[in-house]
C-alpha cells in the first residue's frame, strides 16, 4: 500500500507560522488521531487542538487545518494542511507525532508533485515551474516561472501533439491502391509534417532563454596574478567570498558568485590569475580558467599595470584597468579604452555592472515576444529529438517508418509532459525540488 506523506511546506526558519501538508490514503486518520474529532467540514479552515497519539491528551499545539479530500486537491490524493506554530520544537513534536502513525512517512523531494503528475492534476512542465518559481531570485525568474506555470509550454504540446496524432491517423487510414511509394507527400501528412518542424525550430529557438534568466549571464574574470580579481569579484559581490590576498596565484580555483541587478541574474567567476608557472595545482587552475573563458558571455581582462593578457577573438570582451586609486598617469592614457576602476575605493564598480546590464537587455530583446514558448535544457533535449524525428519522417518512404518516427516524436514530446514512466524518469527530475513541494 502506497504510503501517506507529510513534510513542512514552509522553510524551516524561525517564523511565526509553518504550513505541515500531509496526503495519502491515511490523511483522515491522521486527522482524527490527533485532533480526537472527526474531520472538519472539507475546504473550510478549522481551529483544533492537536495531541501526541495515545497519549491521554498530551497538547502539541493549536492549529488551524484544513481537510482536503481527493480527488480535488494539490496531489489528488486525501490532503490536509496543518497551521502549527513556526520554530524547530513545534515541527519536531508534529514529526514524530506523524512518524509513529502507521503509513505515514516524511515525504520525498518533490513527492507531492509525483504524486499530483501521477493522478493527472498537473503536468511536469507546470510542476518544473513551480520549483522554478519557488526558487527564483530575479524579477525575471519570477516572470517566466509563473508565465510558464500559467500559459507556458504545455499548451504548444497539447497542440503539437494533436498534429503528430492526426497524421498518425492519416497514414492508418491509407489504403494504398497506387503503386506510389508511401512519402509523406503521398501520405498527404507533408504539410503538416513541415508545420511541426517549423514549430518546433521556432521554439527552439529560445533554448539559451531560459539558461540565461535563471544561471544568469556568465562574467568571467581573467588576467594575471595580483591584477585585483578577486578583489573587484567581492567588491561586486559584496561579501568576503574569495580570499583576497598579496600572494600571486592565491585564487586556484574558480569562485562563482550571482548577483541580482535591477531584477536580473548576474554570475561572476573569478578565476585562476594565468601566468607561467611549474605549480601543479596552479596549472590545474589556469586550465578551468581557459574551459570557463570559452563559455562565458563576457569576460573582463582586468590589469593593474595596463599590460592586458590577448584577447580571445571570438568573446565579448572588455578590457578593465584596476587599481587607479594608486596610479593616475595609467588611468589618464587608458581614459575612454578601458574601464577604469579601483576595488579598493569602488570607482568603477557601478560602470561595470551598467556596462553588463546593457548587454543583457540587448540579449533578452532577442528572445522576447516570440510566443512564450520557453524550454529548459530538459524540455529542449526533447524537443530537438522530435525535431530531428520529424524530419526523419519527412525524408522516408515507407508508412512503417514514417509512423515509427512520428511515434518517437510523439513520446519525446509526452516525456516533456512527464507522460511517463513515472517512477523512472521523474524520480531524477524532482531530486532537486524542496521536500514539501
Ligand atoms: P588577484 O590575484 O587578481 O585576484 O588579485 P587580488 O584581488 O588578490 O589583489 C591583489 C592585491 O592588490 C591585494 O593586496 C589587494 O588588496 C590589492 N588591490 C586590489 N585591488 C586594488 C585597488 O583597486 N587598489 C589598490 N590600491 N589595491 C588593490
Amino acid at each position: 500500500m502506497q504510503k501517506t506523506i507529510f513534510a513542512l511546506a514552509t522553510g524551516n526558519e524561525l517564523s511565526a507560522l509553518s504550513v505541515i501538508r500531509v496526503s495519502g490514503k491515511e490523511s483522515q486518520m491522521v486527522l482524527e488521531k490527533l485532533t480526537l474529532k472527526s474531520a472538519p467540514t472539507e475546504r473550510l479552515l478549522t481551529l483544533r487542538n492537536f495531541y501526541f497519539p495515545d497519549s491521554k491528551k498530551k497538547l502539541i499545539d493549536i492549529c488551524l487545518v484544513v481537510w482536503m479530500p481527493g480527488p480535488r486537491s494539490y496531489t489528488g490524493e486525501d490532503c490536509v494542511e496543518i497551521y502549527t506554530h513556526g520554530g524547530d520544537a513545534v515541527f519536531k513534536s508534529f514529526f514524530s507525532a506523524l512518524t509513529s502513525l502507521p503509513n505515514v512517512r516524511y515525504a520525498d523531494h518533490g513527492e507531492f508533485s509525483k504524486r499530483a503528475i501521477i493522478n493527472g492534476k498537473t503536468d511536469l512542465v507546470k510542476a518544473e515551474a513551480v520549483n522554478d518559481l519557488i526558487n527564483a531570485h530575479t524579477e525575471k525568474q519570477r516572470g517566466l516561472a509563473i508565465g510558464q506555470f500559467n500559459r507556458g509550454l504545455s499548451i504548444p504540446i497539447k497542440k503539437w501533439r494533436k498534429g503528430i496524432l492526426k497524421c498518425m491517423s492519416l497514414i492508418e487510414a491509407n489504403i494504398d491502391f497506387s503503386d506510389e511509394s508511401d512519402t509523406p507527400e503521398n501520405l498527404n501528412i507533408k504539410n503538416d509534417l513541415l508545420g511541426l518542424r517549423a514549430d518546433f525550430k521556432e521554439a527552439l529557438k529560445n533554448k539559451d532563454y531560459y539558461e540565461l534568466v535563471n544561471k544568469g549571464i556568465k562574467v568571467v574574470f581573467k588576467g594575471k596574478p595580483n591584477a585585483g580579481k578577486s578583489s573587484i569579484f567581492n567588491s561586486i559581490i559584496k561579501k568576503q567570498r574569495a580570499i583576497v590576498s598579496n600572494t600571486p596565484g592565491t585564487t586556484r580555483d574558480i569562485i562563482e558568485g550571482q548577483i541580482n541587478f535591477k531584477g536580473h541574474a548576474i554570475t561572476f567567476y573569478d578565476t585562476a590569475g594565468i601566468t607561467i608557472t611549474d605549480n601543479s595545482i596552479e596549472k590545474e587552475g589556469i586550465k578551468r580558467t581557459r574551459k570557463l573563458l570559452k563559455e562565458a558571455d563576457i569576460i573582463l581582462n582586468i590589469t593593474e599595470d595596463g599590460k592586458f593578457l590577448s584577447q580571445s577573438h571570438n568573446k565579448k570582451e572588455w578590457l578593465v584597468l584596476n587599481k587607479i586609486d594608486n596610479n593616475k598617469n595609467l588611468k589618464k592614457k587608458f581614459k575612454g579604452n578601458a574601464i577604469l576602476v579601483s576595488a579598493k575605493t569602488g570607482e568603477g564598480i557601478e560602470d561595470i555592472l551598467e556596462k553588463i546590464y546593457i548587454e543583457i537587455i540587448k540579449k533578452t530583446k532577442k528572445f522576447e515576444g516570440s510566443k512564450n514558448i520557453v524550454l529548459n535544457l530538459r524540455q529542449a533535449t526533447e524537443l530537438e529529438e522530435a525535431e530531428q524525428n520529424i524530419a526523419k519522417a519527412l525524408e522516408e518512404k515507407s508508412e512503417e517508418i514514417i509512423s515509427e518516427h512520428l511515434r518517437q516524436a510523439n513520446r519525446s514530446l509526452e516525456r516533456i509532459i512527464g507522460n511517463i514512466d513515472v517512477e523512472d524518469v521523474l524520480g531524477n527530475i524532482f531530486s532537486n525540488f524542496c521536500i514539501g513541494k
